[in-house]
This record gives C-alpha cells, structure tokens and sequence, in this order.
C-alpha cells in the first residue's frame, strides 16, 4: 500500500510543523537499524503528541490504504521498525508520565518514554520497573512492549510481559482501547492487552501502559567467576541458585566474546587476572536486611573448593560493579565488526546450553571450516546470543545456511529461534518453517480479524 499525495497533505495540517516530517536528513537515522544491516524508506514521519493524534492519523491511513510502520528507540534487532515506504510512526513526542504511585506500586507512562526514564522516575519513589537492559537509554516503553524485551533480570522478575498492567492502544481502525486500570485482578473475560505484547506493532498501536514497579533493592553483589567449560557453568548456576536468595542475572561470555569486546570498544579491562575459556558475571539482589556479602563470598569459596570455577572476582565498589557490568553490556558493540556473520539470539532448556554450544561449535565448523564462534547471553534463561563468523579474511561465508542449522539445532533442543529479540523482518521466513501449524493459523486470523486492511507493520512478524 502507497501513501497518496492527499493523505500526505492530510496528515501534515492534522499533525502541524512540530508533529511531522519529510525533510530526509531529519528522517534518515530512523532508516537504518542500530548495526546499519537494515535500511529502510518513508514518505512521511508522523510525530503524533496524543493517542487522539494517533487514532486520528490511524484513522486517515486505514481510510486511505496506506500502511504505518510504528516506532519506538529503534533499538531493535529484527528490522520490525524499519519502513520500507510505509509512512513511519514515532512515537517520540509522547513521553509523559502520567502517574506515579508508590501506594499502588505502579506507573502509567506514555509509550515513547525510555526504560531509563522510567527507572529514574521509579527510583525517586524508591521502586523499581525490573527490567534492565543494554539500551534502555534509548529503548521505549512501547517498543519493549511489542517485542515482549527481556535482558538481564529475566531469570528472576520475568519479561516486559510480566511488568504490564494494563495497556492504551490505538486499533487498526483508529479505536482507542482503554485499558489503563493498575488492578492486580481482573477477571472479566479475555485480557485483551496480551494480544499486544510481543505483537511488534502488528495489532495496534501502543500509546501508554500502566506498570508494575517492585521495591528497590537495599543491597546488590556482583561477580565474575572464570569457568572452563558451559557444564561448569551449569553446575555454578544451580549452586547460585540454591546457596543464596537473590540470584537475579546469570551471564555466560565465551572468551572470544570478550576479546572482540575488549579489542573494539575502548576503556574496558578483562574481568579476571587469567582469560578464561567462560566468564559467568553473577548479580545477586535483596530489598531486605544484609547479609548477602558474606553468603556470596562463601558460595564463590564452595564453588572454588568444587573446582566449578577457577577464579572470581568480587566487586567491592560501585565502580568495580558497573566495570564488570559495562563489559557485558559492550558485548554486542564489540560484536560489530563490519565482517559477514550470522546472528541468533535462540533459547533452549537452560539443562541443555552445554549440549547447544558444543554442538552449534561442531556444526558450524562443518559448514565453515574454522568459524569463529562468538558466544554470550542470558545463561540464567537457556537465552544464548550466538554469532558465527568465517576465519578473518575469509571470501565466502553462507551466512543463510548457518542461520538455519543453528535454528534447526535449537528448535530439535526444545528451544525457540527468537529468545527474545522478536520476528520482525529478519525472522519471518523462519517462523514459518518452526511454528506449529495451529498457531501460524491463529496468528493469521488475529491478524486478517484485527487489521483487516493490513494497515499496521503489514510486513513484519506475520
Ligand atoms: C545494545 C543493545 C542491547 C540489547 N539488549 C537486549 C536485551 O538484553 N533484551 C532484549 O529483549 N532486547 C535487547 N535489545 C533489543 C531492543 O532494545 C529491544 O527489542 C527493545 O524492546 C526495542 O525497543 P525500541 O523502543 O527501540 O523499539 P523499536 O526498535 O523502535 O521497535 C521494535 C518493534 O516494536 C514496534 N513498536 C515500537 N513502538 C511501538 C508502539 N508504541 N506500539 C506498537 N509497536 C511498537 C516496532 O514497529 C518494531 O516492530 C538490545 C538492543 C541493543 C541495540
């Protein structure tokens, strides 16, 4: 579907200067996806300041047949937020916080504010949203909603799914849904906002939420422990688990994930005194009384004294903790290195990640004979972020028969070719090959019911 030069000029009386754009230098970074594999074209950005503004311009594009490509941070890795000539739908201008409370425990905030606004309001009533993640200076409220986001405190406070009480959404058609209440119980019939997390802006358009917020953590401890092996990380993770209450992130970095890190992304220094095959960094949390110290020094000594792992390091400061921190979080831009490479963000039963990794290395070394294979992720969640790249100077990489062992291999695990990124454009064709027929089916009928004409992010997910 085109946009018409009468919807073009429609949009831009209803919207005014300041809530729209066709000036290319002003819409050219929201083009190209964060590691520039994606690039995209629009007519038209629409920067709607209410959900009126957005059910308005719904409405005029559902009436004219053109199609919308929302967008949140566009920090997202599957491509769903690149336009391909569809008119481009920020929500950057909605940013407000419309309720804070700390006797509710809960925020309602418009969907263009960031995970990071968010925190930062959270933690002034001293509550948190337990959500955290490498781009949450730049990822939306909405955007994190629609692609149900994970990161790095998933093994203990769950998905975006899980922080949701209720939803505002513009339909297809340009309805409002309003369903803001912070109620924790709600039984009357279907609960219509889940059909909107995870749904990357294919079912409607996500203008506020009301969240749930947890009580700030009174103290935190943070470890790397250098392992030999994923078994042995296996083995440190149930140990964690068990020896002390808190355990909130458990990430796996292969040594070549770091290296890379380290080679590529200036001011950050190796975690142990020895390079490692693995490092785990381990964060524990409490919002009680203390004690955690003492039983996180005592489960790295029994780890040690079991031969899990054959060193750790402790952070004593907040300096020391966010040096640890900052290195995982630099993975992916250590990643980034302009060389072909095949990406997969898969999950598998976290018992099987041992299994995954030593047999992904195998085979996809058979089909590129010495692949460089760089391994990190959410170890914590069975969620490994997986990149297989050809030996340096390689001419020819299939990347697209990589791609799909790797997801053969995950799926024939129990596991699931998107963790947590999402389908978008990148991951379309592949959902077909893996999702159960039945649900491809409902899928399709959510959507063909919901959008019958095909108006939001027509090309991604489904
Ligand atoms: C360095 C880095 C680290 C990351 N780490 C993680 C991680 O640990 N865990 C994780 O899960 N992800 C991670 N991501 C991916 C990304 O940050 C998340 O997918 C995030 O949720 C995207 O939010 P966004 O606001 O940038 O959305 P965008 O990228 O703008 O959009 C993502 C999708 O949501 C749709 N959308 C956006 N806003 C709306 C809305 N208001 N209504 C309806 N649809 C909408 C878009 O159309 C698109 O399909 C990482 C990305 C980077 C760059």
């Amino acid at each position: 579907m085109t946009a018409s030069t009468v919807l073009l000029q429609s949009l831009a009386a209803l919207l005014g200067p300041e809530g729209h754009s066709t000036d290319p230098d002003v819409i050219a970074p929201k083009l190209v996806e964060w590691r520039g594999r994606y690039r995209g074209t629009t007519p038209f950005l629409a920067k709607p300041r209410s959900a009126q503004e957005v059910s308005r311009v719904v409405a005029l594009c559902a009436e004219a047949g053109a199609a919308i490509t929302p967008q949140g941070g566009n920090t997202g890795l599957v491509a769903g937020q690149i336009p391909n000539g569809e008119i481009l739908l920020s929500l950057e201008r909605m940013q407000a916080i419309r309720n804070l409370s700390a006797l509710d425990d809960s925020i309602i905030v418009e969907a263009g504010a960031t995970l990071q606004r968010v925190h930062d309001a959270a933690a002034g009533i001293n509550r948190r949203l337990p959500l955290t993640l490498a781009s949450q200076g730049s990822a939306t409220i909405g955007g994190l909603i629609s692609t149900n986001a994970g990161g790095v405190h998933v093994m203990r406070h769950g998905m975006m799914r899980e922080q949701v009480l209720g939803l505002e959404v513009v339909l297809a058609d340009g309805q409002i849904l309003e369903g803001l209440d912070t109620l924790r119980k709600n039984n009357t019939g279907y609960d219509l906002k889940q059909l909107f997390i995870g749904a990357e802006g294919t079912l409607g358009i996500i203008t506020a939420a009301a969240l749930k917020l947890a009580p700030a953590v009174s103290s935190k401890m943070v470890a790397a422990a250098g392992v030999e092996s994923p078994e042995k990380a296996l083995a440190l993770f149930h140990r964690a688990r068990r020896g002390v209450d808190g355990l909130c992130a458990f990430e796996l970095m292969n040594r070549q994930s770091i290296a890379l890190a380290l080679k590529n992304v200036p001011g950050l220094r190796e975690p142990l005194r020895s390079a490692t095959p693995y490092t785990v960094l381990l964060e524990f949390e409490q919002c009680g009384s203390s004690g955690l110290e003492d039983g996180v020094e005592a489960l790295l000594a029994d780890a040690l004294e079991h031969g899990e792992i054959t060193d750790a390091a402790l952070a004593r400061s907040i300096l020391q903790e966010q040096a640890l921190w900052k290195l995982r979080e630099s993975l992916s831009a250590g990643h980034r290195t302009g060389e072909p490479q095949a990406n997969h963000d898969i999950s598998v039963p976290v018992s099987e990640t041992p299994a995954f990794l030593a047999a992904a290395e195998r085979e996809a070394q058979a089909l590129v004979p010495e692949a460089r294979i760089v391994a990190f992720g959410h170890m914590g969640d069975g969620n490994i972020h997986l990149t297989v790249m050809p030996p340096a100077g390689a001419k020819d990489f299939p990347s697209e028969a990589v791609l799909r062992a790797m997801h053969d291999l995950a799926v024939s695990m129990g596991g699931s070719i998107s963790a947590e990124h999402g389908v978008g454009v990148a991951r379309r064709e592949e959902l077909t090959r893996f999702k159960d027929p039945a649900a491809l089916r409902m899928m399709r009928m959510l959507k063909t019911t919901l959008d019958p004409k095909g108006v939001l992010n027509p090309r991604a997910l489904i």
